[in-house]
């Protein structure tokens, strides 16, 4: 079977290299934000959609004009305009509208061609060619393995990284897990397993608030791009960056112990990218419970739901397993004894209680072996829905086979 891996190290750039991918990142965000404002405008204009290849043809345009922007490599610009092409297509799916890129928030570029892996400097130093960045040295934390597909280099915290994106074989899996689990995400508790087990989360972000704000604060008191003021940005970045590699790490390590542990996983499809929309709605229709909203935005957020439907739809793939999602419509609210679905079932927030048969358990639980009987009876009307292919940071799932 082959899979999508990811494979990132720590750059060691000269100071030429360095500008030279600040300049690549700024020429990318350009193209980027520019091709945004031009499809924005469009679609509310004329409700007409700019395609990728109309983006190309633009960026040929816009180099005519503009020195500076055919410096870095071509094929990144080109990336740029197909990242944001599959951003709208992502957005039409139901996930979040493209962002404005911001200077020195997630500077990156990829490069999906002419890269060669050289001979290693040393056991720790790597070696790459890139296409008019010459030979870049990493430092080799881990061995890479695979055929490349592509690179991408960016920048976090001031310091220069580079992933190599690889198509490697792995076995196929000997044996599948039999184990089922139907699993109910909450705020309090992350997850509650059908099988009575329940995972605690870890909110790092809401830790870490008040030292979020005490920075941001000082940062608003200081002179713009002065030197104190880029000191405190930098902490605040390195604030962020810790707060997402906890996330990244807790996230990761769920669900490779589900994964290895369960054959098939059931979940609610709860198109968290909705769900974590902003409160605020629009000024003809104002949100309600704004606050409430926004609390909970924070939290699912904060959690990482998103992101564990991922890797545990990949790390499934790669043992044989599937995930599968399934309508959350009455789960919380049916009695899984005898099936009466009511709202009164659920008087109390943290207790589920039936109001036909008098069956109570722990809500979470009740709703997390619904769960697992709709997953039952979907495959056998055979209607799942697929798990969306959605690109990782760092890796990136292959199709799921119905
Ligand atoms: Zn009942």
């Amino acid at each position: 079977m082959i899979i999508s891996k990811g494979f990132k190290y720590k750059l060691r750039l000269t100071k030429e290299q360095e500008s030279f991918c600040d300049q690549t990142a700024g020429s990318c965000r350009y193209v980027w934000n520019k091709g945004l404002a031009l499809k924005k405008e469009l679609w509310e204009k004329k409700k007409q959609k700019l395609s990728r290849f109309d983006l190309v043809k633009l960026l040929r345009e816009w180099k005519k004009g503009l020195d500076w922007l055919s410096l870095p490599p071509s094929q990144s610009l080109q990336q740029t305009s197909k990242d944001l092409d599959q951003a709208f297509s992502n957005f039409f799916h139901g996930r979040g509208y493209p962002k404005f890129k911001k200077k020195g928030i997630h500077d990156s570029f990829r490069l999906p061609q002419g890269i060669t892996l050289m001979e290693q400097l040393s056991k720790k130093v790597g070696q790459a060619k890139l296409p008019k960045l010459g030979i870049v040295r990493f430092t080799k934390s881990k061995e890479l393995e695979g055929r490349i597909k592509h690179v991408t280099i960016s920048k976090t915290c001031g310091k220069w990284y580079i992933a190599f994106n690889c198509e490697v074989n792995i076995p196929e899996p000997k044996e599948i897990a039999q184990s089922k689990v139907g699993i109910d995400r909450g705020i309090k508790t992350f997850a509650q397993c059908s099988d009575g087990t329940t995972i605690q989360g870890v909110s790092p972000l809401k830790g870490n608030l008040k030292k979020l704000a005490k920075l941001q604060r000082k940062l608003s008191k200081k002179k713009k791009f002065s030197s104190n003021w880029r000191k405190t940005k930098q902490k605040i970045e390195k604030l962020h960056y810790h707060i997402s590699n906890v996330r990244k790490d807790f996230l990761h390590k769920t669900s490779t112990q589900l994964a290895k542990s369960h054959g098939l996983i059931v979940m609610e499809d709860l198109k968290v990218g909705n769900m974590s929309k902003s409160s605020k709605g629009t000024k003809e229709n104002p949100g309600k419970n704004v606050k409430a909203k926004s609390g909970l935005n924070r939290s699912i957020l904060d959690q990482g739901w998103y992101t564990l439907q991922n890797l545990l739809s990949y790390k499934l793939d790669w043992r044989g397993g599937r995930l599968i999602l399934i309508s959350p419509k009455n789960t919380s609210l049916k009695c899984r004894i005898c099936g009466h679905i009511a709202k009164e079932n659920r008087v109390k927030l943290e207790e589920f209680q039936c109001v036909n048969c008098g069956h109570t358990e722990n809500a979470d639980l009740n709703a997390s072996i619904n769960i697992l009987a709709e997953g039952h009876s979907v495959i056998a009307c055979g209607v799942e829905t697929v798990v969306s292919t959605v690109k990782q940071e760092l890796l990136i799932r292959k199709p799921m086979a119905v």
